[in-house]
């Protein structure tokens, strides 16, 4: 039975059908130890409607053939459909052009790939890159790899108590040899939200490009490359109710074109004689070998049905959990929550005084609930707030009230083991 706080919450946002949406989800009828999964690690992976999966095995079913490289009639239908994807990823993210969103493996890869094909080209001895403190390690090491190789520097944007960057400090750090702006959207461990818009265009202002990592943002809240104006934009289908090994890299097209490619191979060359290999146009430059094709379709499908439901929906509600959660860890003896920035994502990453974050999610599982536990591939968030790990409750639009109260009630019963 709910509280009335929960009554509230699930009043005020009564126009988001959540019995039609969580029927989508078959996953979620899993049982975990007999109990009903309660599933909140969306930040490491989100689960997978029926909808996409019906497209994943209707392309396997009736479309699949290697795509660009023959005339018969499968090829052409795949080829199709892959390209129909780019098509609606270009539009889910409202990018001047299709040519414009690369396929890749995913965020780390797509960061790997502007690292190696812009990076390489442009970054020299001397040169400064900015990163910020709530960096993942994905946008994070790479960068690193390159200043090693390079001689280059990189500069690190503070953040404050509350998990948010220091902007004033930001903006202290250009100098005219900075080079190369990397930035988080949303932090993955705390949920901030950074305030990208005001950060690329002081970049700008100053000559210098930025990419911005979109992992956590892209499923939360609508990204609009042609209002942003950065020059690169990643993310990875599978925090988008999509398949896992697909991913997008969105890069201004004068700036992939300037690029050199990062990997060689079949499918991304105009003519290759021993002397010396032209490349194709772009996208096509930066798609070496054969892509997974069904994923990418697969990504298409999921974009589509988050379009369905409406990304300023999803945010709405996902706020909701994050209030009425937020209140409601608040209130427990000894738990803190670490990031409370005034604008978030619903990330919630907890400490319990007194008991390990592992153990915290040894025994929430034990009641069915999927909790991630660790550093979060962001330790330089954790060295800044001095614990070693935290446990961290990610929330999705099929999440419901009723989850919160089972993860508070979760959180009750461990402090009664270990307290
Ligand atoms: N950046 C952020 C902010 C993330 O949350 C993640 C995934 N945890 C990544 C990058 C890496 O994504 P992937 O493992 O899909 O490449």
């Amino acid at each position: 039975m709910a509280n009335n706080n929960a009554i509230a919450v699930l009043e005020t946002g009564a126009h988001f059908d959540m019995e039609r949406i969580r029927a989508d989800f078959p996953i979620l009828n899993t049982k975990v130890e007999g109990k009903p999964l309660v599933y909140l690690d969306n930040a490491a992976s989100s689960q997978m409607p029926q909808q996409v999966i019906d497209r994943l095995v209707y392309y396997q079913t009736a479309q699949h053939a290697n795509i660009n490289r023959a005339v018969h009639y499968l090829s052409e239908v795949a080829t199709d459909e892959y390209e129909k994807a780019r098509q609606k990823i270009q539009r889910f993210v409202n990018a001047r052009e299709q040519r414009e969103i690369i396929f890749t493996s995913g965020t780390t890869d797509s960061i790997n790939l502007v690292m190696h094909g812009y990076g390489r080209q442009f970054i020299q001895a001397g040169d400064e890159i900015i990163l910020t403190t709530l960096e993942h390690h994905s946008n994070i090491v790479p960068w690193q790899m390159l200043a090693k190789e390079k001689g280059a520097v990189i500069r690190v944007v503070p953040i404050n108590d509350a998990g948010e960057l220091d902007i004033e400090s930001y903006e202290k750090l250009f100098n005219d040899r900075t080079k190369f702006v990397g930035l988080i959207h949303v932090s993955n461990a705390l949920g901030t939200i950074n305030p990208i818009k005001r950060m690329i265009d002081y970049a700008h202002q100053q000559d210098v490009p930025v990419l911005v990592d979109g992992a956590q943002a892209a499923p939360h809240i609508a990204v609009d490359m042609q209002a942003l104006d950065c020059d690169f934009y990643v993310f990875s289908a599978h925090k988008l109710c999509g398949p896992t090994g697909i991913g997008m890299l969105y890069g201004k097209a004068s700036v992939l074109e300037a690029m050199q490619p990062f990997k060689g191979g079949g499918d991304m060359i105009a003519s290759v004689t021993f002397e010396e290999t032209t490349y194709a146009d772009i996208p096509h430059k930066f798609e070496a070998g054969t892509p997974p094709i069904a994923a990418a379709i697969g990504f298409g499908a999921a974009v589509d049905y988050l379009s369905s439901i409406g990304m300023e929906q999803i945010y709405a509600h996902e706020s909701k959990l994050l209030h009425y959660a937020t209140e409601r860890i608040s209130a427990i003896k000894g738990a803190k929550i670490l990031g409370t920035a005034a604008q978030k994502t619903a990330v919630i990453s907890f400490i319990l005084d007194g008991i390990h974050p592992h153990d915290i999610g040894t025994i929430l599982n034990q009641d069915g609930i999927a909790v991630r536990t660790g550093h979060h591939c962001a330790q330089p968030i954790m060295q800044r707030f001095n614990v070693p790990a935290t446990s961290r409750a990610s929330f999705a639009f099929y999440n419901d009230i009723s989850e919160v109260d089972a993860l508070i009630a979760g959180i009750r019963n461990v402090q009664n083991i270990f307290l």
